[in-house]
């Protein structure tokens, strides 16, 4: 292994630029940039680890200058700015993140170079490219760096033959809560069964099986203040169609490439629920993709309010046997969903339950129960799959006409 003297007089003979001289003792010194680096140990004739120190940066030493191993990446700085400029023209952004493709040549030179001399101290040429254009950029723009969460990725292509910025525009996120009022529409849009989305008589050439869905209800004003290409939604979970929802169900909207972000979520809010009373929606908020993930994982535990109709008249007495359905019961997957969900006997745990009677052969039921509880099935029995049930407690066959989410842990 070289000392830092040792190694500076074998590179001198490379006839290296400041760049390219310094970046081989990048890791020295704190506060420098390469070219700095390069000038000192250019300009001393006696150099050692302590010899990176501002105070001994030479006044004639300035960026942008070229070598073998560099070509012209560094003169051509301006010009790569100018091409991330040009390309983030369109867009609204706060942070962006630069990668670098040098050209083929260069990285060949700089991998001849650490063979022969080592890697230590050394900084890929990449490296100190996309600092030098993000500082740039962060004073031009007035935009940061942002390593974890850019709001677009940036790769400039240095090859002469390509010669372009290549980027990948990060998605809006938008946390929020709804409420379902309507019993008439799902989460998200569903293609026609008939046609399966290419529209027929069925379906009035909509190719959809609901005319509106939770997710179109919100998305449109986003759209049009963002001028994405795309919206997707995620709920934390979904309620049946005819199910309403009024425990403010968690869900993050997520625009696909937007070109605007930067929007008024409290004006967009009250337009979403002044536009439809099929829903509404409350406390959005900008959020990142982890989230989006937490919210689908996640296990609420929930509350229900069911309508609940029998087919023999039942008596207070009947109906006090519920009560034996608090604690732990045993699910087989229901008849219902058995085509998407792998056959199993779940566990689940009923915390309360509470009913009240509203007709010979109708009652109300409220059941907070444990997250992933099939409460049509605790209700109706589903053949003896899930047990205990409803029906069995009760003594008639008893079926669910009505259910409302009314409250979800959050
Ligand atoms: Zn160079
Ligand atoms: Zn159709």
């Amino acid at each position: 292994m070289y000392t830092v003297q040792e190694k500076r007089d074998l590179l001198l003979e490379e006839d290296l630029c400041d760049h390219c001289l310094g970046r081989q003792f990048a890791k020295l010194g704190h506060g420098l940039e390469n070219y700095e680096r390069g000038a000192i140990i250019r300009e001393k004739d006696e150099v050692n680890e302590n010899s990176f120190a501002r105070d001994n940066i030479p006044e004639e030493a300035e960026p942008g200058s070229s070598c073998h191993v560099c070509q012209e990446v560094f003169e051509k700085m301006d010009h790569w700015v100018e091409l991330v400029e040009d390309s983030f023209e369109r867009y609204e952004l706060d942070t962006f993140l630069i990668g670098i493709r040098p050209p083929s040549d260069v990285l060949k030179a700089e991998e001849e170079l650490w063979e022969e001399y080592g890697l230590e101290w050394v900084e890929p040429i990449k490296t100190e490219l996309s600092r030098l254009i993000g500082k740039r950029l962060e004073e031009e723009l007035g935009i940061e760096v942002d390593f974890k969460r850019p709001d677009i990725n940036a790769i400039i292509e240095m090859e002469e033959s390509k010669d372009r910025v290549e980027m990948q525009v990060n998605s809006l996120l938008i946390y929020g809560q709804y409420n379902k009022y309507s019993r008439e529409i799902p989460q998200t849009e569903w293609h026609c069964r008939n046609c399966r989305g290419d529209g027929c008589d069925e379906c009035d050439w909509t190719g959809k099986q609901y005319t509106t869905s939770v997710q179109e209800e919100i998305q449109d004003p986003f759209m049009r203040e963002t001028k994405g290409i795309e919206a997707k939604f995620h709920g934390g979970g979904r309620e049946d169609v005819n199910a309403r929802c009024l425990g403010k169900r968690e869900f993050v909207l997520e625009i696909i490439e937007p070109l605007n972000r930067n929007l008024d979520l409290k004006e967009l809010q009250e337009e979403v629920n002044e536009s439809t009373d099929k829903i509404e929606v409350f406390e959005l908020q900008f959020t990142h993709k982890d989230k989006a993930a937490d919210i689908k994982q996640k296990h609420a535990d929930k509350e229900y309010k069911a309508v609940i109709e029998t087919e023999d008249e039942i008596t207070e007495e009947d109906l006090d046997n519920i009560s034996k359905a608090v604690g732990e019961i045993k699910q087989d997957t229901p008849e219902r969903v058995e085509h998407r969900r792998a056959d199993k006997t779940r566990k689940r745990e009923i915390y309360e339950v509470e009913w009240e009677k509203t007709g010979d052969k109708e009652f109300e039921l409220t059941v907070k129960a444990e997250a992933g509880t099939y409460i049509k099935e605790l209700i109706h029995g589903d053949e003896g799959r899930t047990q205990p049930n409803v029906s069995e407690l009760i003594g008639t066959s008893a079926e669910c006409v009505q259910l409302d989410v009314t409250w979800i842990e959050k």
